[in-house]
């Protein structure tokens, strides 16, 4: 037995504490009209969580508490509790019982206890429901309700079928499923919100770090290059300062040693200047000029003594010639002798000298001497004396004057070698200053030569420097944009040997500072570092991250919970549809047992979806109910009775109408036994013969679920194994007693 024991204290009727036992599968209630049978079934409703008060024949919850009697004062509080038994484990608590117990009080508060620790009323309903003891309470049919099922809706038949097949628990999932989908597609709306509205911030912060990061990486683009660019700078300016000093040093050296070497060959030039050679060779040119003066003017009278010679002569052999045939005439051998030795004598002495002039005088004075032995010859017999004497005197005055000739010719020949001397001095004066002078000319274009190269050098060093400084600058500037990396370049690995760096062309390395240039410039438009900017990136990123994560995670969710959904339809749909067609069996098994024939089904209808608006589950409450567009299944009962041509529910009369919904109750309660049921007076309306066909189907269902039967019917009585009568005295309270059958009808009636 599921069912073990009720306790009602201060519940509508039952002021005081009263309890029932229910021992056996079918316990009945029995009592007069109004003695508070009803109210027992209601406390049932009540310790199982119903929240209708209208379904306790209330209005609100005060009115469950007793109200009070002109004997016995009202309550404050009602309180039902029902202990369970849970040795199978039906309810989800490891305990072997379980006593459920709810309080009202005057405030309408309520409170919900499981083995007297408080709890909520929805853990009530969860044990409960794992049970399949569900708030709409197809398993209590209270009084008059017998044929609620007929009267309702396919709809609401439906939920009370799907109730009664324990499909609750799948609703309940599902309606669960459907809220959390709700609640997490409403979370999805709102976290994408919270998204929409960051996003514009987080793409602008996305932005500025995208320049961060591309700023970030010329940066390291401009420290390799500022790296390679310096340090083959410094090779090159190191290796060419190097190479410009050792040059520069041997080479003023040797400027100075052209210097040294060009003073000494000036000095020797200055030394062979002629100055006064050329003095000496004027004065020598002039005495040799005047000595041949002096020669000359002798020369002129020689020439006119020896004319005045040739004239006496000549004049005095015309004399001879006049005087006698000169053709044989006699000379005296001594006087040829003589002739020949004076001949031979002036010969001698003119062969001496080389001088042209001298020889021709010679030769004619040779001349002259042989016409004077001739004339003389001739003229031996004189004849004119005087003319003779004369021309002896020009004899002697010749003789004189080529003494004077041959003395100036002398002088001459003095001065024309002392001319000569000087003149070959001068000459090889002339020479040797020439020597010098060219010394001196190669030395100076030596000294250009060298000065030319020195200001090459200079030209190179100065660029050198120039170079250097600007190295130096572009050093502190390359410290300015990347800190302590900038001397990285000290490292650095250059991929050439130094020589190829020192001979590599300039304008490799001018590009590289132009390229060096460009990335500055591209670095400066980027803009520099900014730690609060990233910060507040990664902030928000990692909140927009977070979102992302959650939309997955929510959007997982959904189709999950959709997926669910869609399981739990089809497990419903399958179940319900199964469910349908036992219970329609049984229907018209129970129906043809109560009406001795017939037919009886149920049967799948499509209708319109329509949904609750507003929660409120409250009956009293104006429920409006609205389109969904969409279709769902309601269940329509179709019923024949034998031998009658009626067909439908409309049809029936009240007593066929209650067979009817108690042979369907019957049939639920068949396919799927509650643990227990509470019929309130379902049988009222039976006559004798279907009493008993009643009892025997309560029998029958006995065997499965635990009754409780609220009867006044005898039959329905004589089937229960435990009667509790009902009684209430003039103090308005219901008093509940153990009774035998006998007792029960008397008490009954
Ligand atoms: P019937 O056989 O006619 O159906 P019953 O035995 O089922 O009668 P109930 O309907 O359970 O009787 O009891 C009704 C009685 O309970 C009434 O007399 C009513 O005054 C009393 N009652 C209901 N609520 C309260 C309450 N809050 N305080 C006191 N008495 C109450």
């Amino acid at each position: 037995m599921h069912l073990k024991h009720l306790t009602i204290s201060g519940f509508k009727s039952f002021a005081k504490k009263s309890e029932l036992e229910f021992s056996s599968s079918i316990t009945a209630i029995v009592g007069p009209n109004g003695s508070g049978k009803s109210n027992v079934a209601e406390a049932f409703r009540f310790v199982l969580g119903e929240q209708s008060p209208s379904k306790m024949r209330g209005k609100k919850g005060e009115d469950l508490i007793w109200g009070g009697s002109d004997q016995v004062s009202r309550g404050n509080r009602a309180a039902v509790s029902v202990l369970l038994d849970n040795q199978k484990r039906v309810f989800p608590l490891d305990f072997d019982e379980i006593n459920l117990e709810r309080v009202v009080h005057r405030d309408g508060q309520n409170e919900y206890l499981i083995n007297g620790s408080v709890v909520r009323l929805k853990d009530v309903q969860e044990v409960l429901a794992a049970a399949n003891i569900g708030p709409s309470g197809h398993h209590i049919i209270s009084q008059g309700e017998a044929d609620r099922i007929l009267s309702a809706s396919n709809k609401e038949r439906r939920e009370m079928i799907e109730d009664a097949l324990g499909l609750k628990s799948y609703q309940y999932k599902k309606v669960e499923a459907e809220k959390k989908l709700q609640k997490t597609k409403e979370n999805i709306e709102k976290v994408e919100s919270l998204r929409r509205e960051v996003a514009p911030h987080l793409r602008f912060l996305e932005k500025q770090v995208k320049k961060l990061e591309r700023a970030a990486e010329i940066r390291l683009k401009l420290r390799d290059s500022y790296s390679e660019y310096l340090k083959r700078e410094d090779i090159y300016l190191a290796g060419w300062q190097d190479r410009i000093s050792t040059l520069f040093d041997p080479l003023t050296t040797k400027i100075k040693e052209i210097e040294g070497a060009l003073a000494n060959a000036r000095n020797i030039l200055e030394s062979k200047k002629h100055d006064v050679k050329r003095d000496q060779l004027v004065s020598a040119e002039r005495a040799l000029s005047s000595t041949r003066e002096a020669h000359q003017s002798l020369l002129r009278e020689v020439g006119a003594l020896e004319g005045q010679i040739t004239f006496i002569e000549r004049h005095i052999a015309e004399k001879e010639s006049k005087a006698g045939d000169t053709t044989n005439i006699n000379i005296p051998y001594a006087d040829i002798d003589k002739l020949v030795t004076t001949l031979e004598k002036d010969t001698q002495n003119s062969l001496k000298s080389d001088d042209i002039s001298h020889l021709r005088r010679s030769l004619g004075d040779l001349v002259h001497s042989l016409r004077q032995f001739l004339a003389r010859a001739i003229e031996r017999p004189e004849n004119d004396s005087s003319e003779k004497l004369e021309y002896e005197e020009l004899k002697k005055q010749k003789e004189e004057l080529d003494k004077k000739l041959k003395t100036a010719e002398a002088e001459v020949n003095v001065a024309e070698q002392a001319y000569q001397e000087i003149r070959s001095s001068i000459e090889s004066d002339q020479s040797e200053s020439r020597d010098a002078e060219r010394e001196v000319f190669r030395l100076i274009n030596d000294r250009r030569e060298a000065e030319a190269e020195l200001s090459r050098l200079e030209f190179e060093k100065s660029g050198i420097e120039r170079d250097r400084e600007d190295f130096k600058r572009e050093l502190q500037e390359a410290v300015a944009l990347l800190g302590r990396d900038a001397t990285l370049y000290l490292e650095y690995k250059v991929d050439a040997t130094k020589a190829e760096i020192e001979k590599e062309d300039r304008t490799k390395q001018r590009d590289r500072r132009h390229e060096l240039e460009k990335l500055k410039i591209r670095l400066e438009e980027l803009g520099g570092a900014n730690v609060e900017l990233e910060q507040e990136y990664k902030t928000v990123k990692d909140r927009d991250d977070f979102l992302e994560r959650e939309i997955a995670d929510l959007t997982l969710s959904v189709s999950k919970l959709e997926e669910l959904i869609v399981e739990l339809e089809a497990q419903l749909d399958e179940r319900f549809g199964e469910g349908i067609t036992k219970i329609s069996a049984e229907f018209n098994r129970f129906f043809a047992l109560m009406f001795g024939g017939g037919e009886a089904t149920l049967s799948q209808v499509k209708i319109e979806s329509r949904k609750r608006k507003g929660e409120l589950d409250d009956e009293e409450s104006e429920v409006e109910e609205i389109q969904t567009g969409k279709t769902e299944t309601g269940i329509e009962i179709g019923v024949k009775l034998p031998n009658k041509r009626v067909k439908g529910l409309d049809m029936l009369s009240g007593g066929e109408r209650a067979l009817t919904s108690i042979a369907l109750i019957f049939a639920m309660s068949q396919v799927n036994p509650p643990l227990f049921v509470i019929l309130d007076e379902t049988d009222a309306a039976l006559d004798e013969a279907n009493s008993r066909r009643y009892g025997d189907m309560i029998e029958a269902l006995a065997r499965k679920s635990q009754l409780i039967l609220i009867t006044h019917n005898r039959e329905t009585m004589s089937r229960a194994s435990i009667l509790y009568g009902v009684t209430m005295t003039g103090d308005g309270v219901s008093k509940l007693l153990s009774v035998k059958l006998d007792d029960a009808i008397a008490v009954a009636k």
